[in-house]
């Protein structure tokens, strides 16, 4: 059945263009686009030292249609998150407990293992850097649920590492603007108004968060390090950051691989202060990197992680927190009483209720009697392991010889989520930069993931946590793929249109 608001029918957008106002879109969209930042590298293998040209992020002609009220309410919700993944970063025996290489899922995920017992050693020789940066994305669905259920708001997961395009969304938001006031998208859709555009300005809010981890560091000539991936492709979403840093807050950053450090960093054995090169500190790091094994292709890249994690340096975020954002802790939060455990002192329990609202059902694999649920319910399940940045899950029909495949003892590093139901038959025009320039929209029908962005300090003798939300961005994926992931090719970025 049909999913609508009072004002607004899913399965009606987008509004139908003629193949040359589609056309015309297009081109004002791309060149907009290259104009105006909305760009990645070019996908090619190495990716030369310095690069001399760039494409257009892929795009959506149209903005997605999100309801007012479930948007206010992501929003909402942002400052309770903040806090919620302050307090569990720097809850060590709950951490040592559900991530730990003891008792929790570090027993069987090598990966998480590896953090946790560098992480476990550095803590027993004394960590000296009480503060804490986090720049999160929390990330929703639209759900229909089922019978003409009004639509909800439903948690995918909550992003403590590496959270990206926030600068790029703030582009796409403006491009999808400017596409309203230039052409009034021709009046297809003739119920729109600008009021339905919300602004978006991720760029100022994620550097607030930067800035205020420097300014805590209290060290005037200090710099930011950006610990980046060789071959990286999505560097204007990164430059962004550091150009508004120099030009709003005199901040200069250094960008640097774990390769480039293993050789460039040092720690002051007196001081702790973490130095490059021998004579620039660092204030605070920022890693767009190292969310993934495949970052730490041997033992050196972990000692450098854990290097940085010695120094007095505020880390963005440090391994407590990345273990954190971990998707068994998502699932260990939904259990009862676990919630409270963070939030009970600082949050009213209706606020309680509303985070809660914001779940799907999940579960852990351990227990036989989950493994056997998790069977029988595969059809509207997906399977997760302790995995960021796409192409991890294992969805529906693919679950049950999967299970069969899996060794009993790595269940532990799973977790089963109830599958979020998107309003059916929305559609969107998808602009992607093709060789040789050849490019055209497609009209595809389309799943939109909103993220809300928040940036959170804290860890400091206060117990206080200072924090903000901080923007948001849209990835839209087309309905087919299991997985969004604009990096890693299934999905554009979008922005929103408010009904
Ligand atoms: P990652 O950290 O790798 O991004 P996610 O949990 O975000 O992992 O899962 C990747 C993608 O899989 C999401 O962007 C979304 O498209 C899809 N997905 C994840 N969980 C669900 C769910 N419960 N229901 C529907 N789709 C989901
Ligand atoms: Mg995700
Ligand atoms: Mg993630």
């Amino acid at each position: 059945m049909a999913t609508s608001t009072s004002r607004f029918v899913f399965s009606e957008w987008p509004p139908t263009l003629s193949e040359a106002q589609l056309e015309a879109l297009t081109l004002y969209a791309t060149t907009y686009a290259l104009s105006h930042g909305l760009l990645y590298l070019p996908p090619v293998k190495p990716q030369p030292l310095i690069p001399n040209s760039a494409i257009h992020a892929p795009l959506s002609v149209f903005p997605s249609p999100f309801p007012l009220r479930l948007f206010l309410l992501a929003r909402r919700l942002q400052s309770t998150y903040n806090i919620l993944y302050a307090r569990i970063a720097t809850d060590v025996e709950f951490l040592d407990q559900v991530m730990g290489a003891v008792e929790g899922v570090g027993k069987v995920d090598d990966f998480v293992g590896q953090l946790w017992t560098g992480w476990k050693t550095l803590r027993d020789e004394g960590l000296v850097q009480p503060l804490q940066l986090g720049l999160f994305r929390s990330d929703y669905l639209l759900h229909a649920g089922l019978d003409g259920e009004p639509l909800s708001l439903k948690q995918v997961e909550f992003n403590t590492i590496s959270s990206s395009f926030g600068t790029l969304s703030e582009r796409i938001a403006a491009l999808h603007r400017y596409l309203y006031a230039t052409t009034s998208y021709y009046n297809v859709y003739p119920d729109m108004k600008s009021d339905d555009f919300p602004s978006n300005n991720t760029t100022a809010g994620l550097v607030e968060g930067l800035a205020a981890a420097h300014a805590a560091y209290n060290v005037k000539e200090a710099k930011i390090l950006f610990v980046v991936q060789a071959g990286e492709r999505n560097v204007f979403d990164q430059r962004l950051l550091e150009y508004e840093l120099l030009e709003k807050h005199s901040i200069h950053v250094v960008r640097q691989t774990f390769d480039q450090l293993a050789d460039s960093a040092s720690v002051d054995s007196t001081t702790h202060a973490l130095f490059i090169s021998g004579d620039t500190e660092i204030s605070t790091v920022y890693f767009r990197a190292g969310y993934t094994p495949t970052d730490y292709p041997t033992a050196a890249q972990y000692s450098t992680r854990f290097l940085l994690e010695r120094s007095k340096a505020i880390k963005c975020p440090s391994i407590a927190l990345q273990l954190a954002g971990g998707k068994k802790v998502q699932q260990v939060l939904s259990q009862p009483g676990v919630l409270e455990r963070f939030l009970r002192d600082k949050v009213p329990a209706v606020q309680l209720d509303e985070l809660r609202e914001s779940w799907m059902g999940m579960w852990g694999l351990d227990e036989e009697s989950a493994v056997q649920k998790a069977r029988d319910m595969a059809d509207r399940l997906v399977l997760k392991p302790q995995r960021e940045g796409g192409g991890n899950n294992v969805y529906k029909e693919a679950i049950p010889a999967f299970l069969d495949s899996l060794p009993p003892l790595e269940r532990q590093a799973w977790i089963a989520m109830e599958l979020i139901v998107p309003p059916e038959g929305t559609g969107n025009y998808l602009v992607r930069a093709g060789s040789e320039g050849a490019q055209s929209a497609v009209k595809v029908d389309v799943v939109s993931e909103l993220g809300i962005f928040g940036w959170a300090l804290f860890g400091g003798p206060d117990q206080g946590v200072k924090e903000k939300e901080a923007g948001w961005l849209v990835r839209t994926k087309g309905k087919d793929s299991n997985e969004g992931g604009v990096a890693t090719g299934f999905s554009v970025l979008d922005s929103l249109l408010l009904v």
